[in-house]
């Protein structure tokens, strides 16, 4: 111990910083003590950080714990994934449906909305034949509302 090299320090200095010098290179070539030193460094640092690193680190229990929480809320998502993809489907269904049945269909509803206008009301039946909804339509139309209900309270209770 009392032999200790003086450049001893400065090649573990330059073994962790890396601030290699030509002159110190040739002393740890020719000195048994440095070599020791320069080879024992990485090691001697590495094991130094690791008690800081033992503070840094979280309680196991709550890495287990969040592991597991993750793990859960990731399955609830693969789990739902079909689900809101289906109800995405759905929806567009439905509102091409209605928006078939609006387009193609729009002089009718209008004429059927007309219909029960207080106008017409008061006219009585004059004309009421021509107005009347086709069968298939209003079918259309029931069939189209009752969907949007289902897929929206299908929806809501999803949710909860
Ligand atoms: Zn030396």
């Amino acid at each position: 111990m009392t032999t200790e090299c003086p450049f001893e320090s400065n090649v573990i200095d330059a073994v962790t910083a890396g601030s290699w010098t030509e002159s110190l290179r040739a002393h740890v070539a020719s000195c048994a003590d440095c070599a020791a030193a320069a080879e024992v460094a990485p090691w001697l640092t590495r094991f130094a950080g690791m008690d800081e690193r033992t503070h840094v680190l979280p309680d196991p229990a709550v890495l287990w714990l969040k592991a597991k929480v993750l793990q859960t809320s990731a399955a609830v998502e693969r789990a739902s994934l079909p689900i809101t993809r289906l109800q995405i489907a759905a929806y567009l269904i439905i509102a091409a449906g209605w928006a078939a049945v609006l387009t193609w269909k729009s002089a009718a509803l209008q004429a059927w909305i007309n219909h029960f206008s207080p106008g017409h009301l008061i006219l009585g039946a004059t004309g009421a034949e021509t107005t009347s909804l086709s069968l298939s339509v209003l079918v259309a139309i029931i069939a189209l509302a009752s969907a949007s209900v289902g897929v929206a309270m299908h929806t809501i209770l999803a949710e909860e």
